[in-house]
């Protein structure tokens, strides 16, 4: 099991083998998170995601993290449209957190970075959406030593914290 850090700041400044991206399904980048990630990584990154996209809600694929050094690995992960709960966003959410773990198992990566993926553009209620996160990673097996869940903002933060502490 992974051992998890709550943390607070710009995901962009994280020094982590893989970062994940809460893209949307075309992977050739978005705003938010996404955008600043791309930013990061430079226009190599919109390249490699339209060879590898697009990808469904709930699913996960990695590229290079290119210009995002020392970061070695994006991997770029689609939430769900909230629309009101009812519509298995909690599961495809769910989903999100296991499949990107598994990507990077794959990739060997030891330590990763998550952002509050789907609690912007995309609605997620983030109260929600931190015990989702929580809950998902403490029972998914991984050889990940490190996440870090990176939130934007102290509320976030705070809704991590209170979620690791239960
Ligand atoms: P989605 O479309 O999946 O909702 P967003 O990028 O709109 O994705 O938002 C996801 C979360 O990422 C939000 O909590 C937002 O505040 C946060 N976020 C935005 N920019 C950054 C950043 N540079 N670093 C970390 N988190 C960020």
């Amino acid at each position: 099991m992974a051992r998890i850090e709550v943390v607070l700041g710009d995901i962009t400044r994280e020094r982590v083998d893989a970062v994940v991206t809460a893209a949307n399904e075309s992977l050739m980048g978005g705003g938010g998170v996404d955008g600043a990630i791309h930013r990061a990584a430079g226009p190599r990154l919109a390249e490699a995601g339209a060879v590898v996209g697009p990808c469904d809600p709930g699913d996960a694929v990695a590229t290079p993290a290119f210009d995002f050094a020392p970061v070695r690995h994006v991997i770029h992960t689609v939430g769900p449209v909230w629309e009101g709960g009812a519509e298995g966003e909690a599961e495809v959410l769910a989903s999100c957190y296991r499949r990107c773990l598994e990507v990077a198992d794959g990739l060997g990566a030891r330590t990763v970075a998550f952002p509050a993926i789907a609690t912007g553009v995309y609605g997620f209620p983030p109260d929600q959406a931190a015990r989702i996160a929580v809950a998902t990673i403490g029972a998914t097996p991984t050889d990940v030593d490190e996440v870090r869940l990176v939130a934007f903002d102290e509320e976030s933060r705070d809704l991590l914290n209170a979620e690791l502490a239960r």
